[in-house]
């Protein structure tokens, strides 16, 4: 595994705004804190969420808008949305191909990306958009990316040479094995997702929330009695 000085740049991958902060805020806080560049590919503007009755066209704007503002909160100014629509993603070359895009422009060594096998203890972070772009990030990250002869357009017409990314961190994975303590950034992640309005204004209790769920993974990972963690898998890409 990298050491996060071995990391100049980092990739996150996901389906919808909010899957970032959900599943790694307090990574991700630490990560810029470190000196990290971090840039993120969200596939939809998630105009299917929302719990209230905004009217369903504005959705995308707002969403887009809360995803750039949490980005913000951790210190990450490189956002890409896709345009996919929310609820209907599949792995497609065309996905494979726009990802493979952002991978080639970014030239991360560490990508983290929402799990392409579902994990049957946490249904809800295994959406079918998630697992969807987890499959097409992970096909992206090998072999699309770091194959100059996959998607030719991408080099001919866009001038994006091949690049190989050394590691993947994988949100939702059925067997996680990477626990990182997020006690000291987890004002951060609440912060962030509080960004988020359309889709936690609505919760009574956020922070109750957050640290109940980030508490039970620290507890899993074997952290020290009041630590809070969030939880991957992580990946070493052979050269
Ligand atoms: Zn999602």
């Amino acid at each position: 595994m990298l050491t996060d000085a071995e990391v100049d740049r980092a990739l996150v991958i996901v389906a919808h705004p909010d899957d970032i902060d959900f599943g790694a805020a307090g990574t991700i806080a630490g990560w810029t804190a470190a000196g990290m560049e971090v840039a993120y590919c969200v596939a939809t503007y998630g105009d299917a969420g929302g719990f209230d009755d905004t009217p369903r066209e504005q959705m995308p704007v707002l969403r887009e808008a809360e995803q750039r503002a949490a980005a913000k909160v951790l210190g990450v100014d490189d956002v890409t949305f896709l345009g996919y629509p929310d609820g209907a993603v599949t792995v497609t070359l065309d996905l494979r191909r726009d990802i493979s895009r952002q991978i080639r422009r970014v030239r991360p060594q560490r990508v983290l990306l929402p799990s392409p096998e579902r994990n049957w203890q946490r249904i809800p972070a295994s959406h079918p958009d998630h697992l969807a772009v987890g499959e097409a990030a992970m096909c992206a990250v090998y072999p699309d990316a770091r194959n100059p002869f996959a998607h030719p357009e991408l080099l001919a017409d866009e001038g994006l040479d091949a690049w190989t990314v050394l590691e993947v961190w994988v949100m939702g994975a059925p067997q996680p094995d990477h626990y990182v303590d997020i006690t000291d950034t987890f004002e951060s992640k609440l912060a962030a997702l509080q960004a988020h309005v359309t889709q936690t204004a609505h919760f009574d209790d956020l922070d109750g929330f957050l640290r109940r769920m980030s508490s039970a993974n620290a507890v899993a990972g074997g952290l020290p009695e009041g630590r809070l963690a969030e939880v991957f898998r992580v990946v070493t890409i052979p050269f």
